[in-house]
């Protein structure tokens, strides 16, 4: 086990900065994802670790030792990435054991350590199968049981289920939580998929252009995003922004007034700010008991309704007038959530209101948050 120690890291390739000056410590022991779109810089942050790639700039520690310059062999970290790379002619035995095999460990301690690695994965019994014999989940686990019994004191884990179906990745998302519990060790997580940094972190760490946005738990995240991109990024179906204004004694939009008091949120009439609300924290006029404190209500006109079996998702116009995008999620539209059995259709006027203590404001300038709850 280790911390890792991020100070200033920068990559650039010619004209590309692919990693901005990034400062992170990640605890010994703690699962942290790196979260972002595609190009972001998660995978060039995570080689700067493995030492596959050298910073241009910036340091890094893991367990308090200086590796920026080591080779990676020597760094202490094992690493399991999207392509796996069993070796086809060997066994699931001679694959986890191959890297002891060749440092040479007497033959009771690899038998040992892939005994016990097997045990964590749920490989027993398959040591003598072959790479073609497997199905992929399996042949993750493989792949992820070689990186432990190296006993390394990080994991570094790129994208390490993307190539698996939804219900194996939904799956292996637990089987990695359990692993994380059982191994007490750091682990390094890259993904794409806010769904996965969601449901294994202890910490997620939001990139976006090569920029830390947010390093926080994820439910922090959600519920406290640090900015526009974070809010957007974080959370599916994904936060409805609304743009708008602020004005004497609230907050305004060409389709929705709040009352509220502009200075105790620190900003002053005339001021360009998003309003940021959850599908699930907005609610028809006719249920607004369940927001903990409604806004006034707004007319909005249903255009699409889509059942989920445990939910609805209606995707909502403010006005007739508005032109719906493709996506549903533009300016002048908005998505909520409501339970199965509400009575909704295609073409209905409604009233809504949204739950103030759930209603964030953000500065459009800037893109930072400036409050989380309007109440
Ligand atoms: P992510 O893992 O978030 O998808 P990457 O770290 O792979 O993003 O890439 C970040 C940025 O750096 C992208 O713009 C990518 O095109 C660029 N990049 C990555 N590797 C190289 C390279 N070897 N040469 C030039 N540009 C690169």
């Amino acid at each position: 086990m280790a911390s890792v120690t991020l100070e200033g890291i920068t990559k650039r390739y010619e004209d590309v900065t692919a990693v901005d000056d990034m400062t992170l410590e990640i605890e010994d022991g703690e699962f942290v994802t790196f979260v972002g779109p595609s190009g972001c810089g998660k995978s060039t942050t995570m080689e700067t670790i493995a030492g596959l790639t050298l910073p241009t700039g910036g340091t890094i520690e893991i367990g308090g030792r200086d590796v920026t310059n080591l080779p990676p062999k020597d760094r202490g970290i094992s690493m399991v990435f999207q392509n796996i790379a069993l070796f086809p002619h060997m066994d699931v035995y001679d694959n986890v054991s191959f890297g002891l095999r060749l440092r040479k460990y007497e033959q009771e301690e690899v038998d040992r350590r892939v005994e016990e690695a097997a045990d964590i994965v749920q490989l027993e019994g398959m040591m003598d199968r072959m790479p073609s014999e497997m199905s992929g989940g399996q042949r993750q686990r493989v792949a992820i049981a070689r990186a432990i019994v190296r006993n390394p004191d990080a994991f570094l884990m790129d994208e390490p289920l993307a190539n698996l179906d939804a219900e194996l990745r939904v799956h292996m998302r637990t089987q990695l939580q359990r692993l994380h519990r059982e191994l007490d060790t750091t682990i390094i997580y890259v993904t794409h998929d806010q769904a996965q940094a969601m449901t294994m972190s202890d910490r997620i760490a939001v990139i976006n252009s090569g920029v830390l946005q947010q390093v926080a738990p994820p439910l922090e995240c959600y519920n406290e995003p640090a900015n526009l991109f974070v809010a957007g990024f974080i959370g599916s179906p994904a936060m409805n922004f609304v743009e708008g204004e602020v004005v004497d004694g609230g907050f305004e939009s060409q389709y929705t007034q709040i009352d509220s008091d502009p200075e105790a949120h620190g900003v002053t009439p005339g001021q360009d700010i998003t309003v940021g609300v959850r599908p699930e924290d907005v609610h028809l006029e006719r249920n607004a008991a369940e927001a903990d404190a409604p806004t006034k209500a707004f007319d909005a006109v249903v255009d699409v309704i889509e059942p989920m079996g445990k939910e609805v998702n209606a995707y909502l116009l403010f006005d007739r007038d508005v032109e719906a995008s493709a996506e549903g999620r533009g300016e002048g539209q908005l998505l909520i959530n409501l339970d199965p059995d509400t009575e909704i259709a295609e073409g209905d006027d409604v009233r809504i209101v949204m739950d103030r203590e759930k209603t964030h404001l953000f500065d459009r300038a800037s893109g930072d948050a400036i409050t989380h709850s309007l109440e």
